[in-house]
């Protein structure tokens, strides 16, 4: 079976070939590697190619998938937990069945979600910065401990639940909101009603919603102000979770205090590739990365060796299912 791989990236590569080695005896899987991301005017390199695979900034609206279906694709799969890049009632319609990565490694992005907490909340990169200069003044790196906080998990799925887990070493208060709250996070976190009620409580906000209509700018002007003063958010989920110009706002006025974030709502001109010889067009975010209580990571909380052997290994086994007729395990639900 010939599989187009879009935006490959070289640790991917590496990381399908022995999945596929390993799991498809190396035998009826054929991959094309492709750097492009797939979106309306690269669709057609998938010509001629039964199955594609896609990853987060990837575009499968209607329009690609149509091209998709045309040139005989019959099956996507995104390497990722996250599929609201996909029009997956548009795949339904054209007959491309799809798959994804449920959890490669919900510990991956819950790690790097506390390490954000704690390099931020303790001014490590600036600390280590000012070091490199030859600079060992400790003025404006005072932190502060966990332990007196009160931290918001919005969303305990399985990234949330760990961050719940790993939360309640440091002792601090933990705060959690879930439309379907789960009894292993009940034993660590109080669960509050409403999401209103979380954000109204918390010193520490993070978010770990899957991007839906529901969740879209759920971070927007009137939710900032219900919040404390000064408060932490952190963000590893999806960029279009927060109202970023409305977040700016709020940096500069010091409403929120700390702002950590691994995706970025217009990433896709930006992440995964270097752009450090261009100039960077878009201004909100170019404001974002001037404020010194600001930490911006490109889209790299899930990337562990552990997750990448996951992510291959899933979806070789996707694979392997759509070409023996298979039900498919990890199917995207139905919307
Ligand atoms: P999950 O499906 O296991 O959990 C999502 C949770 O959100 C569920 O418990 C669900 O009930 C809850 N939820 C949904 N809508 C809600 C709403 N409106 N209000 C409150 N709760 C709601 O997903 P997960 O594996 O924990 O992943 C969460 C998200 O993290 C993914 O959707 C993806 O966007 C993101 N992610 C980011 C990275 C990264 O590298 N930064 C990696 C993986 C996943």
């Amino acid at each position: 079976m010939k599989v187009a791989v879009f935006n490959t990236k070289r640790y991917e590569k590496r990381s399908l070939e022995a999945a596929a080695q390993t799991l498809g005896n190396g035998q009826g899987i054929e991959f094309t590697f492709l750097e492009p991301r797939l979106e309306t005017q690269t669709a057609v390199l998938a010509a001629g190619h039964e199955a594609v695979l896609i990853f987060v900034n990837d575009v499968a609206d209607r329009e690609v998938l149509e091209k998709l279906a045309a040139g005989g694709t019959r099956f996507l799969a995104t390497r990722s937990a996250g599929f609201n890049q996909i029009d997956c009632e548009a795949a339904n319609e054209l007959g491309i069945q799809l798959a994804y990565v449920p959890a490669y490694s919900p510990n991956a992005v819950a790690e790097f979600t506390i390490g954000l907490i704690l390099t931020l909340g303790r001014h490590i990169h600036e600390g280590h910065n000012r070091v490199r200069r030859a600079d060992f003044n400790l003025e404006g790196l005072c932190g502060f401990e966990l332990r007196d906080m009160t931290v918001g998990v919005c969303g305990t799925g399985r990234i949330g639940t760990n961050v719940v887990k790993l939360l309640s070493g440091f002792g601090c208060k933990i705060l959690a909101y879930d439309e379907e709250p789960n009894e292993e996070v009940m034993l660590l976190a109080s669960y509050v009603d409403t999401r209103d009620e979380l954000f109204r409580f918390c010193d520490i906000l993070t978010l770990h919603v899957p991007l839906m209509p529901s969740t879209f700018h759920i971070i927007d002007a009137p939710a900032l102000e219900m919040m404390k003063d000064g408060v932490f958010l952190i963000n590893t989920s999806r960029g279009a979770l927060l109202d970023t110009p409305a977040v700016v706002d709020a940096l500069k006025r010091r409403k929120v205090g700390f702002l950590a974030i691994d995706v970025y709502e217009e990433e896709s001109s930006l992440f995964f590739e270097d752009h450090s010889s261009d100039i960077i067009n878009d201004d909100t975010f170019a404001r974002l990365l001037t404020f010194p209580n600001v930490i911006v990571t490109g889209h790299q909380a899930f990337l562990t060796d552990r997750a990448l052997r996951n992510i291959a290994e899933t979806t070789v086994q996707s694979l392997r299912e759509f070409a023996e007729g298979r039900p498919c395990e990890n199917v995207i639900p139905a919307p």
